[in-house]
């Protein structure tokens, strides 16, 4: 019989982690990392010692207490067991810190699978010097609908559409029937297609594990597109006189290709920290300029209108010598601060009332609106529903025929047999 359980993601958006089990073996899907900025015993400048951040976390419950997952060498002698079982496969929905934020701590023998971009994805950001906490993870690229096979489970990856490149929902196959897996999942992006043709592939799944990050803010609007995204950024580079700031989430390296194509069109060169020039032209963008080598205070200042500059919040002073004021505009398009929770946001909002310069934000969100959830969990009809990655995974209401159950964190165990 196959059981299943929910180490992260409940209750909470983000840091999901389902485990399936059958018999000895076991299928981890996602493993990522809590995020909670400004929130928990590490903050305030209280940060994990380098060394023992695996036992920091363990040791104040940041991280599952599974046996058999972490590298015997970084638990400094935390009670539980450690290494792989040589049972135990992790499958990666996609490259977002709360999916895949853990997996420098998986022990080197586990296999880790996700899609060939993820994996191209988590290449460039190493060499842009961004890598997972502990140790580099070995990725091991998985071919759409091909079955890999683990023990009793067969698991296949089919792409989904998410606001990063990449992204996957997983079917795994055990003795009680279908597993699946949305990861994070959107129908208002680039690829709505995508995620409807993975809804339909499981259709009359056994057990639907749902995402459900926008059940708890209340939407009532159909959530922007990535199209209409394209449209208010062309809009302001049309309507703007001055600088222009911006704010863009890096790992949505779709957008972040349209916006080159569109400043190019309008005459601008958008110039980017360091970190992320490195991160695109390591994914094979060209023509890259990175603030302070190629374009420096002088040339934004000798030329304000043909420049967007991309805000870290360490350029924020930066500004005082920079021509800004009511003629430029911020566009905040869903980089960072990433919203109001994230301490920074309050500091960005104040220097730019001090600089008189308007904010206005231009993105849209990974995730599928109330109404969009409903509609994958209609294509699907699976047999039981399984809300995660949410604070109010209530709110999805399953469709007759449907069993909703709302997972509990850790130990609980639900059977997957039993059908009737
Ligand atoms: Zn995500």
């Amino acid at each position: 019989m196959a059981e299943i359980s929910f180490w992260g993601g409940v209750g909470v958006i983000g840091s999901s982690k389902i485990l399936i089990e059958q018999g000895e073996w076991r299928i981890l899907l996602d493993f990522g990392l809590d995020f909670a900025p400004g929130a928990g015993l590490f903050r305030n400048g209280v940060v994990l010692r380098p060394e023992y951040a695996l036992y920091d976390r363990l040791r104040t419950g940041q991280v599952p207490l599974l046996p058999h997952i972490y590298r015997s060498d970084a638990m400094h002698g935390f009670p539980l067991a450690s290494g792989s079982d040589g049972r135990t496969a992790l499958f990666i929905s996609h490259a977002h810190i709360d999916h895949i934020g853990l997996t420098g701590w998986v022990d080197p023998d586990i296999p880790i699978y996700c899609s060939p971009q993820t994996a191209r994805l988590m290449d460039a950001l190493a060499q842009a010097g961004d890598t997972p906490e502990g140790h580099a993870p070995t990725l091991i690229p998985m071919e759409e609908g091909q079955p890999v096979k683990w023990g009793p489970f067969q698991v296949r990856r089919y792409a989904v559409d998410h606001d990063v490149v990449g992204a996957s929902g997983y079917a795994v196959e055990t003795e009680d029937g279908v597993v699946a897996f949305t990861g994070d999942i959107r129908l208002h992006g680039r690829h709505p297609e995508l995620s409807q043709r993975f809804a339909q592939t499981v259709h009359g799944a056994r057990a639907l594990v749902i995402e459900g990050t926008t059940l708890s803010f209340g939407f009532r609007e159909a959530p922007r597109t990535e199209a209409a995204v394209d449209e208010l950024f062309a809009k302001a580079l049309n309507e703007t006189p001055g600088l222009i700031l911006m704010s863009l989430y890096p790992r949505n390296l779709e957008r972040v290709e349209s916006f080159l194509s569109i400043a190019r069109r309008a005459g601008r060169h958008i110039v980017w920290p360091q970190a992320m020039a490195l991160l695109f032209r390591a994914w094979g963008l060209q023509d890259i300029l990175a603030f302070a080598s190629d374009v420096d205070v002088d040339a934004i200042r000798a030329n304000p209108a043909s420049f967007i500059l991309q805000l870290n919040p360490e350029f924020l002073p930066w500004l005082l010598e920079m021509p800004v004021g009511p003629g430029s505009v911020f566009l905040h398009a869903n980089g960072e601060p990433l919203g109001a929770f994230d301490p920074q946001w309050d500091v960005l909002q104040d220097w730019l009332k001090f600089l008189h310069v308007p904010f206005w934000p231009i993105g849209t969100g990974g995730h599928a609106s109330p109404d969009d959830l409903n509609r994958l969990v209609e294509w699907a009809e699976p047999e039981i529903l399984f809300p995660l990655h949410s604070q109010e995974p209530d709110r999805l209401i399953p469709p007759p025929g449907t069993m909703r159950w709302l997972p509990q964190r850790g130990g609980r165990r639900y059977s997957l047999g039993g059908r009737s």
